[in-house]
């Protein structure tokens, strides 16, 4: 539990834009999840600022969410504070052909601003749910094109809220569904995207075709994280686990989907200890049947830090 002292300096610096014991089920698409014992939803970077200070100053320790698309948070309490960027939303375009896209913008504004402007290299994002800021630390992507294609810059502010830099593409590190490098607990704050000029027609046309062909592939009507595991070099995780039997294996209310079988579904009522008892079975038999250990792509938070 984080002391009294902390929680008056957080009230102070967030107003109402912190709670206490808020439940992380409602923030995480896989709607399971204890309490965070602070939840901060800072509206400006200096809000930003001052909550990672506090946490410092306080040794508290936190970590940052996104929209929770491709986060698993555990049934026990998370110690420390949770900090949510969505209330970052500031998106502009620049006349040297990116974009300022701050890290609490979602995928869906992001891309009406682009069909409303027709401005074209970002469609491949119009399906993969969440904010800006989890697609840079996720190096979101679909087969063929990954976000790191696009970006120009990403800011950052030090896990201490002391130090804002811009990094420039050359000094990141992405890797496939990794951003490396960031100190732990460092926050994106935004990035510069690359887009080029195009038509609101074509954008659309194409942003429709992607969306079309996710539909068909993936179970979109349940709560998930989209795919639980990156894929092994040469094959594919859902392949896999279909391979291993395990193809629409229940486990309580969690289900390893029958649509996809790297996707794990809430289909009512699961618990987080189901959801990793299931990653953990899928494992087992892909290890046991194809000798291939499959790497979590889902970020696990909650317990003790
Ligand atoms: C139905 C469905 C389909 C999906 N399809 C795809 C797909 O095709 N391709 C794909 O790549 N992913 C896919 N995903 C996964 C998910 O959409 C992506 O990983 C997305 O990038 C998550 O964004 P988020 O904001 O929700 O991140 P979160 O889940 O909130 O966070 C993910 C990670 O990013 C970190 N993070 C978030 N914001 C920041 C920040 N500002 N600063 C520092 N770190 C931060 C978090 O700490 C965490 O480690 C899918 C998920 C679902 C539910």
């Amino acid at each position: 539990m984080i002391s009294r002292a902390a929680r008056e300096a957080l009230e102070e610096a967030l107003g109402d834009r912190v709670r206490f014991d808020h439940p992380l089920s409602r923030c995480t698409s896989l709607r399971v999840g204890g309490p965070a014992d602070a939840f901060a939803t800072p509206a400006t970077r200096d809000e930003v600022a001052r909550t990672l200070a506090i946490c410092a100053a306080h040794q508290i320790p936190h970590c940052v969410i996104g929209a929770g698309f491709n986060t698993l948070a555990l049934d026990d309490r998370l110690e420390g504070v949770a900090i949510q960027l969505g209330k970052l939303r500031g998106l502009e375009e620049r006349p040297d052909g990116c974009l300022r896209v701050e890290a609490g913008v979602s995928h869906s504004q992001l891309t009406n601003f682009c069909i409303g402007r027709g401005l074209a290299g970002l469609e491949f994002g119009c399906g993969i749910p969440g904010t800006i800021g989890g697609w840079l630390a996720m190096n979101a992507g679909i087969p063929g094109r990954e976000i790191q294609e696009v970006v120009q810059e990403i800011e950052v502010i030090s896990p201490t809220g002391r130090e804002v830099r811009h990094l420039p593409r050359a000094a990141l590190r992405f890797a496939y569904r990794a951003l490396r490098g960031l100190a732990p607990g460092s926050v994106i704050l935004s990035a510069l995207l690359r887009v080029r000029l195009s038509t609101t027609v074509a954008v659309r046309a194409e942003v429709d075709r992607l969306l079309a062909s996710r539909q068909a592939a993936q179970p979109l009507d349940v709560p998930s994280c989209g795919s639980v595991f990156v894929n092994p070099p040469g094959d594919f995780a859902g392949r896999l686990i279909e391979a291993a039997g395990l193809k629409g294996h229940r486990l309580g209310g969690a289900e390893i989907s029958s649509v996809h079988a790297n996707f794990i579904a809430n289909r009512g009522g699961a618990t987080a200890a189901e959801i990793l008892a299931l990653i953990q079975e899928a494992q087992t038999a892909v290890w046991r049947t194809a000798g291939v250990r499959l790497v979590p792509e889902v970020r696990i938070i909650g317990g003790k830090p």
